[in-house]
């Protein structure tokens, strides 16, 4: 790999929580969205101070996964911008001020400057973590967050697939390029629990990511079935994090593992 220039507009960005973590996935679809905010919920029950910044500018997640789906827009105070505060979290989404579905036609630049503007024009208060859901990929708006932005560290979510995998590399190589510490992989999709018959199948298979974590010296931060309340609960706002089921745990002690 090329040496990268070092990441001065970092240092000169304020820096609104103890740890900023990134969750970032190689591709779309693989569940990045959902993990980031189950983790956030399972750190603010947990009793730390938490908020998300949804970075993804064209395809916002936050709304829905946190049940504020009015676009309620968001308030600007002499503080600052105030977050929206849902199950604990503080958080700032483009989705809070665009209506769900219309398309954000910026160009790149702005898109950056728009992410850039979420982290430092909010009123974070006292925060311990601060989660970036990352927008999906590995191309220059990817890169250009990673480097703009004071970053501690990446957890990468996959599904066990090879093709996610493949993926999830890419996305491990970008963070390490900008000299951000990659904090362990998710398995999310990893099996499936039938809701019928409560039994297990590894419909994508399963453990993919546990050995590649191993092959590149990453930590394994365990894995999240494929389980439709997973979805129907995301679906309706309310995580799976609130609750007291498998899911709920699995998703606290990747969190912690992150944080260690
Ligand atoms: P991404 O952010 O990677 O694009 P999302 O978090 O938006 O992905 O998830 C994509 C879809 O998959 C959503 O409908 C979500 O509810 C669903 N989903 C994510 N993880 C799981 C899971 N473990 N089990 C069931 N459905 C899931």
């Amino acid at each position: 790999a090329h040496a990268q220039p070092p990441r001065p507009a970092a240092k000169a960005v304020h820096k609104p929580a103890r740890r900023i973590i990134a969750v970032a996935s190689g591709k779309g679809g693989v569940g990045k969205s959902t993990v980031a905010a189950n983790l956030a919920v399972a750190l603010a029950r947990d009793g730390m101070k938490v908020g998300l910044l949804d970075a993804d500018i064209y395809g916002p997640s936050a709304p829905r996964l946190f049940g504020i789906t009015d676009a309620p827009g968001l308030r600007k105070t002499d503080a600052g911008v105030q977050p929206i505060t849902a199950h604990g979290v503080k958080l700032v989404s483009i989705g809070f001020v665009i209506k769900p579905g219309a398309p954000v036609v910026w160009r790149g630049p702005m898109v950056q400057g728009a992410i850039r503007q979420f982290m430092t024009d909010t009123d974070w208060g006292d925060l311990d973590v601060l989660i970036l859901d990352m927008p999906p990929g590995t191309g220059d708006a990817q890169l250009a967050i990673a480097q703009d932005l004071p970053v501690d560290g990446a957890v990468i979510v996959s599904t066990p697939q090879d093709l996610a995998l493949d993926d999830a590399r890419k996305a491990i190589g970008m963070f390490e390029q900008t000299h951000i510490p990659i904090l362990g992989i998710v398995e999310n999709m990893s099996s499936f629990i039938c809701p019928h018959c409560g039994g297990n199948s590894d419909i994508f298979g399963h453990g993919g990511a546990k050995d590649e974590a191993e092959r590149l010296g990453v930590a394994f931060l365990g894995e999240i079935p494929l389980h439709p309340q997973l979805r129907t609960s995301s679906d309706e706002g309310t995580p799976a994090a609130l609750g007291d089921s498998p899911v709920a745990r699995a998703f606290l002690k990747a969190a912690k593992a992150a944080l260690e």
